[in-house]
């Protein structure tokens, strides 16, 4: 598992600011996108395709939205929980570089899976809505894996594929 599970999740957000006792708390998280690549370049922002156990899993950052008290705070990689790599994972590009054409097939479409550092309000009876919190190509953005479509061909990080960490990688729920 990540930093936190699933009931330590709860029950911080749960409980809602330990200083103010505000119950809107903003979460930061790495979160899996999917996009499609047409040479290389997204055709699309992409869309979200983690469910809440990974948001769970991938969070690294959780605030009050009324006074900033900072409830939890982590350090480790959100992917791999080496020390210290959460500082890696937002302030470098990704290392998986998409090429132009599947080597396989030279097939000029690609689907690729990122995880990308999102955020997203918890508490106040909105439905979280997790925002990116880096574009394609920025800090933070890291390509996981790629696949096409037409012979199923996929290529995915050897490394952790946020802070470089060598694998084996802990598995996600
Ligand atoms: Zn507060
Ligand atoms: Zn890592
Ligand atoms: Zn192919």
């Amino acid at each position: 598992m990540g930093a936190l599970d699933q009931p330590q999740f709860e029950q911080i957000v749960g409980a809602g600011c330990t200083a103010c006792g505000g119950r809107t708390l903003e979460i930061k998280s790495f979160i899996d996108r999917s996009l499609v690549l047409m040479l290389a370049d997204p055709n699309n922002e992409g869309r979200w395709v983690h469910d809440g156990e990974k948001f769970v899993d991938g969070t690294y950052r959780i605030t009050c939205t009324s006074c900033a008290h900072v409830v939890f705070a982590s350090e480790v990689c959100p992917r791999c929980n080496a020390e210290g790599g959460l500082g890696k994972a937002l302030g470098t590009p990704s290392r998986l570089a998409v090429p132009k054409r599947c080597p396989k097939c030279s097939e000029l479409e690609l689907l690729a899976v990122a995880l990308v550092p999102a955020t997203a309000r918890y508490g106040g009876g909105e439905t979280p809505k997790p925002k990116p919190l880096a574009e394609w190509g920025e800090d933070g953005y890291h390509v996981v894996a790629f696949a096409c479509h037409e012979c199923d061909n996929a290529v995915v990080a050897e490394r952790c594929p946020l802070c470089e960490a060598p694998g084996p990688l802990r598995p996600r729920p």
